[in-house]
């Protein structure tokens, strides 16, 4: 019984949240962006390329805050709401998760006071009519995206790189180190918990090359549709690049 009340008292509590945010979100949208534009920017780029870490980097550069659509899902399933039991659901079940289902979320995230100003958008959209939905959201407030950056880096490096990745065993900490460009300090041991170091089953060189065929296949009708639209910038940093060297390229090109 107590759990019942504890569930519906937070359900309701996040109701009062969305209904807080929607009608703060309107007024800022009405009145506070005509002082202060928004500015929404989405990054792409294959598993390894270092987007992630650019995210973080590059957001508060652009003054704006990265979203992780991988993170919001995991965050809604965790909490058990009602999105994330239909997310839920149908990874459950083998099927994608709809498009409209996604939009949905990215939605409602995009109205918490934190997104107010703009976003950066990590793992979404995933398909071009993901996209065409999400410039028809954005059009529906009076705003577009900005600029979508494509970190294009060549298979070769992509695949060095992961196939040299190795993880913490222990799920909390989770730390990942790079055999070639950032090797723990003992062979094999975690510097931060001393746990033993693994490759993950991904990250094994058919597999890793493997996703990057489905990556390629994902994300080139996207990149068609954006530069179409004349928003994409395209990026080719080297395997020996850092990811503060990344950062640079990016950050010079967009506020040049
Ligand atoms: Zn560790």
């Amino acid at each position: 019984m107590n759990t019942t009340l504890l569930k519906a008292w937070k359900a309701g509590l996040r109701f009062v949240a969305t209904c807080f945010n929607e009608v703060g979100f309107l007024v800022v949208r009405k009145l506070l962006w005509r002082f202060r534009r928004p500015r929404y920017f989405i990054l792409l780029g294959p598993p390894g390329s270092g987007k992630g870490t650019l995210a973080t980097k590059l957001a508060p550069a652009l003054r704006v805050r990265a979203m992780s659509t991988g993170d919001v899902f995991r965050r809604e399933k965790a909490e058990q709401t009602n999105f994330g039991k239909q997310v839920t659901a149908h990874l459950a079940d083998g099927t994608l998760v709809p498009d409209a289902l996604t939009l949905a979320i990215v939605r409602r995230e995009l109205t918490r006071p934190r997104y107010w100003f703009g976003a950066m958008e990590d793992g979404f959209p995933r398909t071009q009519e993901q996209a065409t939905q999400f410039d028809a959201l954005l059009a529906s407030w009076g705003a577009s995206v900005e600029t979508v950056v494509l970190l294009d880096v060549d298979d070769d490096d992509l695949i060095d790189r992961l196939s040299n990745r190795r993880t913490c065993t222990n799920r909390a900490c989770g730390r990942t180190y790079n055999l070639k460009y950032g090797p723990p300090v003992k062979a094999g041991i975690c510097d931060v918990c001393s746990a033993a170091l693994a490759q993950r089953d991904d990250d094994v060189p058919h597999v890793v090359a493997a996703r990057l065929r489905t990556y390629r296949v994902e994300t080139k009708p996207l990149c068609n549709y954006y530069q179409d639209r004349k928003v994409l910038a395209s990026f080719h940093p080297t395997g020996d690049m850092t990811a503060q060297e990344v950062f640079v390229l990016v950050k010079t090109a967009l506020q040049g």
